[in-house]
Formats: structure tokens, sequence, C-alpha cells
């Protein structure tokens, strides 16, 4: 990998399957910045506004994957990870291992398991190329004004080689260590989110108890102490009653199962975390939350406040 050329705008092809909240936005960065920008997506409806724009479109993962040298992800589930990277039952000629350049670089920005991660980079690395996992945060708002926090696990020579691709859709970026290093600093973070969202949902309850008013109340808290992204944005979201996803429920489900399984593998005994999940799948089933933003929690927690 070492002796392979630089990554440029003028030099490099790169390949970006996922167009949905996060991945167009973050595919419309690498694409203002000028690379060549290769597009796949099931559906392709979501890719009009970056066709438009000048990226190429793709009918097929194995033929973007063929035509660039480096290839971002960002999919829904650790099962479509495993579909786009290993084909399914479209077969491993569908998919992206087994067309990757030598020399290429595959980077998977889904929210996915940490030993799928490692897994990838092996059998990438017996190929010639490279694999990185490189979650995000920063949600719906971070992709669109490309201030990403992006958490990078993998071999170092190929995050020196794509640093250039990742500062166009993020601010803050940090190689945390081997295969699956992104993925478990991904974990951390939602860990943090769990409790963090349902305070937020609770605290606002409170203030609505109290009759004070919502958005003074997160005008001043959220300038001090108890300030950010959860409290200022999504707390805005759920006094303004706008529940539309920005991250949908069922990933934040998703994203937990993944914590929980493995701090239970790691031998931690949380409580927080567990009581978040539960609490989010009562909402997505048995309050039709699903598709809703994970701010849609207050519409539980807040229930009964006259
Ligand atoms: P999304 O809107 O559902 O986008 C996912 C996109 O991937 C969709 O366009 C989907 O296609 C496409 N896709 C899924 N499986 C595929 C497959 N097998 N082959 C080809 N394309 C496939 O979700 P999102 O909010 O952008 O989130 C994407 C990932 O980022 C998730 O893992 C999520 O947990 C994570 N994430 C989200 C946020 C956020 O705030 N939204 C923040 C950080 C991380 P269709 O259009 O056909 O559905």
């Amino acid at each position: 990998m070492t002796d392979a050329p630089p990554i440029t705008p003028a030099t490099t092809p790169v390949g970006f399957i996922g167009l949905g909240i996060m991945g167009a936005s973050m595919a419309g960065h690498i694409l203002a910045a000028g690379y060549p920008l290769h597009v796949y997506n099931r559906s392709p409806d979501k890719a009009r506004a970056l066709l438009d724009a000048g990226a190429t479109w793709h009918d097929s993962v194995a033929s973007l994957t063929r035509a660039c040298d480096v290839v971002i992800t960002i999919v829904g589930y650790p099962a479509d990870v495993e579909q786009v990277y290993f084909g399914g039952a479209a077969g491993p000629e569908a998919a992206i291992v087994a067309n990757l350049k030598p020399g290429a670089v595959a980077i998977d920005m889904t929210t996915s398991s940490p030993s799928l991660a490692e897994r990838i980079a092996t059998v990438v690395a017996e190929r010639g190329a490279a694999a990185l996992d490189a979650p995000v945060s920063g949600g719906d708002v971070g992709a669109r004004e490309a201030t990403l926090a992006i958490m990078v696990g993998g071999d170092q020579d190929a995050y020196d080689r794509v640093l250039p691709v990742l500062r166009t859709m993020g601010k803050t970026i940090v190689r945390l260590g081997p295969a699956g290093a992104g993925q478990h600093t991904k974990m951390v973070n939602q860990t943090v989110i769990a409790g963090t969202i349902m305070g937020v949902a609770e605290a606002l309850a409170y203030a609505k108890a109290a009759g004070l008013d919502q958005a003074q109340v997160l005008q001043v808290i959220g300038g001090g102490a108890a300030g950010g992204f959860q409290l200022n944005v999504l707390g805005t979201r759920m006094v303004q009653g706008d529940f539309a996803p920005g991250f949908y429920v069922h990933h934040f489900l998703k994203d937990m199962g993944i914590a929980a399984a493995e701090a239970e593998g790691m031998g931690l005994d949380l409580q927080v975390l567990p009581l978040a999940r539960r609490q989010y799948h009562r909402f997505a089933e048995e309050e039709g939350g699903r598709e809703d933003g994970t701010q849609g929690i207050y519409k539980m927690v807040v229930k009964g406040v006259g």
C-alpha cells in the first residue's frame, strides 16, 4: 500500500454506495471537492440530484467498484454491509471484495459491528487492497454541513492516503486503532447518546409539567453545561413537534443492540443503555415510532403531561 499513488481529485475516481439521509449529502461534498464521483443505490431515484450535479451512475456494486480507487459505503444494517461487500444471495462476484482493484481502499461508514469490520479488513488485505471502518457522528446536520466526526479503524497507510477524501465530509477525524476500532468508538458514542436523549426527553416533559416555556428553557440551558446536539438540535425538534427522521429510531435500535452485545461480551454490566434500549423498543413496537427520528421518544415520555 505504501507505493500506491496519492489520492487527489485529478487522479482518483471515488465510488459511493448508499445515498440515504447521510450518504446523499456526504457524496455531494466529495463531488463538490472535484473528485470524479461514481454512485450506486438500491433505489436509483435517490441518486438523481447527484447525477444532475455530474456524478456517474452504475447499475451494480461490481461495476462501480471496478471503476474506482476509493469505494465508500454507508448503507443501513450490518446485513446490508455483508451484502455489498460479500454479495449474499447474488454471489461474491456481485460485491465489493471480489471486484476491488489492487491498491484500492474501501471505507465502510455505516454504523455496523466491529467483528464484521475486522472480517472485511482481513479478506480485503488478502486481495492486495485495504478496508477501513469509518462510522460517523453529527447527524443529518453534520452530513449536510460537512462537519461530521469520523472515527476510523484500520491500516495506518490506507488512512493517511484517504484522509483528503474524509476531510471533504468531516471536521474531526481520528484513527483509533486497527480494524474494528472505529466501530467500537461509534458504540461508545451511541452509549453516550442513549442516556442523553432519554434525559433530554424527560427534562422537556418536566419543563412542560412545570408550566415553563420550553423554547425559553432550551435557550438558556442550551447555553450551559447541558448543551449539545441532543439537547439543542433534537430538543428543539421535540418542542416544535418535528419528529421527521434525521436519525431513524430503527437504526438507533440496531446500534444499541450492537453496543449491548459488545458490552456483554466484554463482561460489562451497563444499566442506562439497556434501559434506553427497552424504552425505544417499546416506542417502536407499541407506539409505531420505528420510522420517526430519535427525538420521537419525547411523544411517549410526555404522554399524560397536561
Ligand atoms: P438511510 O436514509 O436509510 O440510508 C441508507 C441508504 O443505503 C438507503 O438509500 C438505502 O437504499 C441504501 N442501502 C441499504 N442497503 C443497501 C444495499 N444492500 N445495497 C445498496 N444500497 C443499500 O439511513 P441513513 O440515516 O443515511 O443512515 C445510514 C447509516 O448511517 C446507518 O447505519 C445509520 O445507523 C448511520 N448513521 C446515521 C446517522 C443519522 O443521523 N441519520 C448518523 C450517524 C450514523 P434505499 O434508498 O433503497 O433504502
